[in-house]
């Protein structure tokens, strides 16, 4: 009888198993606002990286044609420079990136990497072109070690510690009493905000992709890891073409560009001081913000 039931608790397992990874995958779709499918051109062909130039023009956009949602938006990052868009709840700053990432395509205008448009690349070399930082990390309900390996799976080991080491995590994973075997995820060790936020750097610097996005984490992390994550973040966007959908305005001091959006639209723009000077929207936020920081909470 055992002999009989033993396939079928395998069975059981494997069962289990595969719906978990189906979760994981939804789960990360969702995140990702992964819309309708996109096709590649019949013709489409890998995007060759050259500098790393991103250029938005003209960009109109909707996701349902009654209700529009970024008109006649254009801006370049140079190669290896940072882009910051900034703007209240809804502006369309999160859009661009997923536009960039050509989760939908443009409804007018067109996005070019060194001269391509995006619709006449491949999704897959697109894809590995850019890393994305995103505001919530999807762990896999997997070790730490794969959850990080996941930014390059052919990495060899030394580069996962590597990574994990530039991205102040791995004192944190050699301490866990079950090291990089630790499942982590829904189903294991619950990371913390800032802990998970490490591990999309670390999965980020593995992948080293040419073009960085990253989406400021909306939700509060103590001030110190804030500060601490923040610099790190720079540190990566340094040296790469980078696009940073920012939440507060202390990360875009430093941002060549600085684009204030409302409405779908860019309203202002500039760096830091010229933003500063033009006492305007951007202005106007910068003074607020200041202020509820010298509020004692
Ligand atoms: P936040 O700072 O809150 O993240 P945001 O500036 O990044 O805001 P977006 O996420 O780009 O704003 O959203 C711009 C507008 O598009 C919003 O009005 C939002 O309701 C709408 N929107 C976003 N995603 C979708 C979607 N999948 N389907 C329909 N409308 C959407």
């Amino acid at each position: 009888l055992l002999q009989m039931f033993q396939p079928l608790s395998f069975l059981g397992v494997m069962y289990r198993q595969i719906k978990e990874s189906i979760t994981d995958v939804e789960r990360m779709f969702q995140l990702l606002q992964r819309p309708r499918e996109i096709e590649d051109l019949p013709d489409a062909r890998p995007l060759a990286v050259r500098a790393g130039e991103v250029r938005f023009e003209h960009v109109g956009f909707a996701y349902n044609p009654d209700r529009p949602i970024l008109h006649d938006v254009s801006f370049v990052i140079p190669a290896g420079r940072t882009v910051a868009a900034v703007g209240s709840s809804g502006a369309g700053k999160s859009t661009l990136a997923r536009l960039l990432f050509r989760f939908y395509d443009v409804g007018a205008g067109s996005i070019r990497i060194d001269g391509q448009d995006l619709r006449h690349v491949t999704q897959d070399s697109l894809r590995a072109a850019i890393g994305v930082v995103p505001q919530d990390t999807v762990l896999f309900n997997d070790s730490i070690y794969y959850n990080i390996a996941y930014g390059r799976p052919d990495a060899t080991r030394e580069e996962i510690i590597e990574a994990a080491r530039a991205a102040h995590i791995l004192r944190f994973i050699e301490s866990l009493p079950q090291g990089w075997d630790t499942v982590v995820g829904e189903r294991g060790l619950k990371l913390s905000g800032g802990e998970k936020q490490r591990v999309a750097i670390a999965r980020t610097l593995l992948k080293n992709p040419a073009i960085l996005v990253l989406d400021e984490a909306t939700s509060a992390l103590d001030t110190q890891t804030e500060k601490a994550i923040q610099a790190e973040l720079l540190e990566i966007a340094r040296s790469r073409t980078s696009l940073i959908i920012a939440h507060r305005l202390s990360t875009v001091v430093e941002a060549d560009e600085i684009l204030v959006m409302e409405g779908g639209r860019i309203v202002e723009r500039g760096c830091h001081p010229e933003l500063l000077a033009k006492n305007g929207v951007y202005a106007h936020m910068w003074a607020l913000q200041q202020q509820a920081e010298e509020e004692p909470a």
